[in-house]
């Protein structure tokens, strides 16, 4: 496969931003593979695999699941394809994770794309988690939760942004608005439209 069939985009936003489904749509038209990492975990818990019951008291609280074990389940991911054809959805959320990610990428010949950054306002992004809340069966969206995920991403995931915006990677996109029109602003900082 040539360099040029690899497409990998690191969707970066707080908790609540609305990365999930906008990432959802991309992958749907743009032929790429959503790697939602917390969707993942949830799957490893809800199927009670032995990653899962490691991983639920800490998607219950709020907190990150250890480094390693995210890395190995992306290395696994990516192992298995031919062209590296990716949005990360919920990764990577610390910059020990960022930088072994990029390495992963380096042996695997394939760049980093863009880095699009959503932004909403906080208030909005509790008042968002909550109201999903109510329909999505997650333990971790109550208001308690959000506020301590929203915590953990100001200290462990906002340094990220300083990390790509000094590579040239970041891509400011803002987050409120209707679906289509973030979508649309999605798409032209990836210079698709
Ligand atoms: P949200 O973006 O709404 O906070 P996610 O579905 O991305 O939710 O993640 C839910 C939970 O899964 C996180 O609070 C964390 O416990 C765990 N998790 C997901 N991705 C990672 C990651 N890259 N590193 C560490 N923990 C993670």
């Amino acid at each position: 496969m040539t360099q040029h069939k690899h497409r990998v985009v690191i969707f970066l936003g707080p908790p609540g931003a609305g990365k999930g489904t906008q990432a959802e749509r991309l992958a749907g038209e743009q032929h790429l593979v959503k790697i939602s990492t917390g969707d993942i975990l949830r799957d490893h818990v809800a199927r009670g695999t032995e990653l899962g019951q490691q991983v639920a008291p800490l998607l219950k609280a709020g907190k990150l699941v250890p480094d390693e074990l995210l890395m190995a389940l992306i290395r696994d991911r990516l192992a298995s394809m031919e062209s590296v054809r990716v949005i990360f959805d919920g990764f990577p959320r610390t910059l020990m994770q960022a930088q072994e990610l990029d390495m992963l990428l380096e042996e695997l010949g394939a760049p980093i794309t863009a880095v699009p950054l959503l932004e909403v306002p906080d208030e909005l992004l509790i008042e968002r988690i909550v109201e999903r809340g109510k329909t999505s069966s997650r333990n971790d969206d109550t208001e308690a939760v959000a506020r301590e995920r929203q915590e953990v991403y100001r200290l462990q995931t906002q340094p990220l942004i300083d990390y790509y915006a000094a590579r040239g990677h970041l891509k400011p996109v803002g987050g409120v608005g209707s679906m289509d029109e973030v979508y649309a602003r999605l798409l032209s900082v990836l210079g698709d439209r």
